[in-house]
């Protein structure tokens, strides 16, 4: 089986109670069948048997929670006793014939101060375990997964490209991208193998380009309307950062997307290589996912949209408070996705409505 995952993968270490945003509360952490029987049998009574999910109390945190926001069951049986999504979280794993991507989750705090905080390229391990398959795939899943691993292993250090702007790299990206997802569509229509496609060919695409506009940002920020939250908090920022938004006319908001980063600048803070490691993130934990939805421009479209999402949720917060940090940038990645990636729902909108609004 070959393994692949960002090499600051295995230095992650949960910061416990001194954690600013639990995954502990805000939403219902699921049991996995096997602990299910053995709280079953310990009697734990925090649990929703029915619902085979833990209880919360009014706040919607986790009845296991003391006084110190660390976790009663551990204190009382050991870390043995938690269930996989405790165990596990924030590992997150992709599934792929002969292939497992491993990634830490950016709505954990700490692994977005670890992301946030490298201003170097992000480096991928790949190595083989001795392993076997115990999935089943479609000859075209096997197929997509090759040609979208291709892609990527090209998106990457595209994406990586620091004497390129962000603007050109992304261009660059979405154009061959919105080629390929042509392909495929073409290759339904007319009942054509997907062999058929050459990568090659697909990567020699002429680059469209990207303008972000208030317009663009005002467009791309309403797919949030189109999300369920967890709690209200993201909700309001995003309503705060578009009323912000309309206020400024276009020069003005050029003028502000300046301004923010000439601030973070100032404090050893390159925007555009913090945002690159926010798109670096999300492409590689979910572009080769697309293979079971087949959102494929919409997943590229994704993974760009977070980036300019969480800028225009900067340039509001910057232009509110006259001040802003990296503890700033980190907060609001974390909150931003702590409401998208654990939940299907709002992926799949998202995914949806990329693919309907596009950005080249
Ligand atoms: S969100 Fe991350 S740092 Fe916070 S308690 Fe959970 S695993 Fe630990």
């Amino acid at each position: 089986m070959e393994y692949i995952y960002p090499t600051y993968y295995n230095n992650f270490h949960c910061i416990a109670d001194a954690c600013p945003k639990t995954c502990c509360a805000g939403w219902q952490i699921e049991i996995d069948e096997d602990a299910l029987e053995r709280y079953r049998q310990l009697q734990i009574d925090t649990v929703d048997y029915r619902e085979a999910a833990f209880l919360q109390d009014e706040k919607k945190r986790c009845k296991n929670l003391d006084e110190q926001g660390l976790c009663r069951l551990i204190h009382a049986h050991g870390e043995e006793i938690l269930c996989d999504t405790c165990r596990l979280f924030p590992r997150h794993t992709e599934v792929f014939d002969g292939v497992r991507e491993l990634s830490l989750s950016i709505s954990c705090p700490e692994v977005a101060r670890m992301i946030l905080t490298n201003s170097d390229n992000v480096v991928f391990t790949t190595e083989e375990r001795v392993e076997k398959e115990t999935e089943a795939y479609t000859e075209e899943e096997r197929i997509v997964y090759r040609q979208l691993r291709q892609l990527r292993d090209w998106m990457l250090p595209v994406a990586q490209n620091r004497s390129l702007s962000l603007e050109q790299r992304f261009a660059k990206i979405l154009s061959v991208v919105q080629v390929y997802q042509e392909q495929v569509d073409f290759c339904v229509e007319e009942e054509q193998p997907f062999e058929a496609i050459s990568i090659a060919d697909v990567l020699t695409t002429v680059v469209k380009p990207l303008d972000i506009s208030k317009t663009m940002i005002h467009t791309i920020l309403a797919v949030a309307d189109e999300w369920e939250y967890t709690e209200p908090e993201l909700q309001e920022i995003f309503d705060a950062t578009d009323a912000y938004l309309q206020l400024l006319s276009d020069e003005d908001f050029s003028q502000a997307r300046k301004h923010l980063s000439e601030a973070l600048q100032k404090q050893g803070i390159a925007l555009p290589a913090t945002l690159e490691q926010i798109y670096i993130y999300f492409l590689f934990a979910y572009f080769c996912g697309s293979v079971y939805d087949e959102y494929y421009f919409g997943q590229a479209q994704l993974a760009v949209a977070a980036c300019y999402h969480i800028e225009a949720i900067l340039l509001w917060h910057f232009g509110k408070y006259k001040s802003i940090g990296m503890e700033d940038i980190i907060r609001y990645t974390y909150l931003y996705a702590r409401e998208l990636e654990h939940s299907i729902p709002n992926i799949l909108a998202t995914e949806a409505y990329m693919d309907e609004h596009r950005m080249i």
